[in-house]
């Protein structure tokens, strides 16, 4: 029997952190994974929502061809 050993708590792992809501301040458990927010988590208290934060995508520069 094989047993390959992967090597898991890497980049991809989303990491459980506390954020201060930014409308009530109360501490909301949200999913990070590289520092950003991975999964939507709502306030209890006010409802407020985290929103995920996508990674930033580079986007070929494009020029807007309107010459005439
Ligand atoms: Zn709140």
């Amino acid at each position: 029997m094989a047993s390959n050993n992967r090597c898991a708590g890497s980049d991809g792992t989303p990491k459980l952190e506390e954020r201060p809501c930014p409308v009530c301040g109360e501490e909301v458990e949200v999913f990070l994974r590289k520092g950003r927010i991975c999964e939507e988590s709502v306030c209890p208290k006010c409802g407020y929502k985290f929103e995920i934060q996508p990674e930033p995508v580079i986007v070929p520069r494009q020029v807007p061809d309107q010459a005439e």
